[in-house]
């Protein structure tokens, strides 16, 4: 099934700007694609027409499911609440009910390694778990499709490695089509089946390459 299908897409900002040209992308089920390329070639405004954030000024930038996640750089959780309750949130913005909302988390939270951590506020945690948090808050959605913007890109190494194979066995679980955003080649080429490489101004794809000996994930 493809999740995600972009045909000659453009997008031109309103200050005229032309942050993308000619983009034709496509995510199926099961699959990793990751997108590499410098500051300023259009990665994030690829990934904000995927969730539906930005218009594509043209082309046709089609998503074929409505449960899509969607991880920043940022893991924007509130402050004021506990990593249960960060977790449940977009659960209750989708009006689940109390006990619906409570197993989603609880199964999200076990996924993504935080169990027992669940009274804990974000300024008790480090920058991994955060992240951590910000995942099985979307978990909590199903998504079908995820959209990951450098999410580990503020962390260190190592818990950007531990982070980064903790994102392999969620994929190898839940099966979702995966797009993700990085600066990194290698971290691109460790995470994905698919490599796509942006460049120049405004962005273009310019390389694209199936990764030959894919991690194993299931
Ligand atoms: P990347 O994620 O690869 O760093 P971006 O998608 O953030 O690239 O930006 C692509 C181009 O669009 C850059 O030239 C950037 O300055 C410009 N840009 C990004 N957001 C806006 C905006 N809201 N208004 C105008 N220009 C923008
Ligand atoms: P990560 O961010 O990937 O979990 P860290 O090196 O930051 O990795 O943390 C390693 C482990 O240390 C965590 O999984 C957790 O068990 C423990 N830990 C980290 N921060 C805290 C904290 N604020 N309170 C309690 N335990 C913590």
């Amino acid at each position: 099934t493809t999740l995600l299908d972009f045909r000659d897409v453009q997008l031109t900002y309103p200050n005229g700007t032309i942050a993308l040209s000619g983009v034709d992308l496509r995510v199926d089920r099961g699959e990793f694609v990751t997108v590499v390329g410098p500051s300023g070639c259009g990665k994030s405004t690829l990934l904000r027409i995927a969730s539906g954030l930005e218009q594509a000024s043209h082309g046709d930038a089609a998503v074929a499911t409505d449960r899509v996640g969607y991880v920043f750089q940022d893991a924007t959780l509130l402050p004021w609440r506990d990593v249960q309750t960060n977790v449940e949130l977009l659960a209750e913005l989708q009006w689940q009910t109390k006990a619906e909302r409570r197993a989603k988390a609880k199964q999200a939270i076990d996924l993504v390694g935080l169990t027992g951590f669940e009274k804990h506020l974000p300024r008790q945690l480090s920058g991994g778990m955060r992240m951590r948090t910000s995942l099985a808050r979307s978990l909590t959605l199903d998504p079908e499709l995820f959209l990951f913007d450098e999410p580990f890109g503020a962390l260190d190494e190592i818990t950007r490695e531990y982070l980064n194979d903790e994102l392999l066995k969620l994929f190898a679980a839940r099966r979702f089509g995966g797009l993700f955003i990085t600066h990194s080649v290698s971290e691109a080429v460790y995470l994905s089946t698919k490599v796509i490489v942006m460049s120049g101004r405004p962005g273009r794809i310019v390389d694209a390459f199936d990764v030959p000996f894919p991690m194993p994930r299931d």
